[in-house]
């Protein structure tokens, strides 16, 4: 996803609102400054990335364009981040949890294994 960043209105060092990893936009705009062309090399008709020297914009620039993009683009982001400080749900723990049923058929093929090399 382009981002809505552009040479004339490059990203914020500080993320706007609702960027769901704030830390990691100061890395991300940080790298997209960083390859841009120097100012230079703005006017030509074929400008060259300041930092890695490719044939502007630079697929350096290209990825971290996109990474901006999706952060400012989620769906979501731009809603005030309300009950932030309250506990929020976290639907990733409870699918790493085996199922019980699971967990037992584990315990009782082990404990077959170790009747067999026992024997
Ligand atoms: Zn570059």
């Amino acid at each position: 996803m382009r981002s809505p960043y552009t040479l004339d209105n490059p990203p914020p060092d500080e993320p706007p609102s609702g960027v769901p990893v704030p830390s990691l936009w100061r890395v991300q705009a940080r790298w997209w400054r960083r390859h841009t062309p120097a100012l230079d090399q703005r006017s030509v008709r074929r400008p060259v990335c300041g930092h890695c020297g490719q044939a502007w914009p630079c697929h350096s620039w290209a990825c971290w364009d996109g990474q901006l993009g999706e952060a400012v683009g989620l769906p979501g982001a731009a809603e005030p981040m309300s009950g932030a400080t309250g506990p929020r749900p976290v639907p990733e723990s409870r699918m790493s949890e085996p199922s019980p049923i699971r967990a037992r058929g584990r315990q009782l093929a082990a404990r077959q294994q170790r009747q067999k090399s026992a024997a």
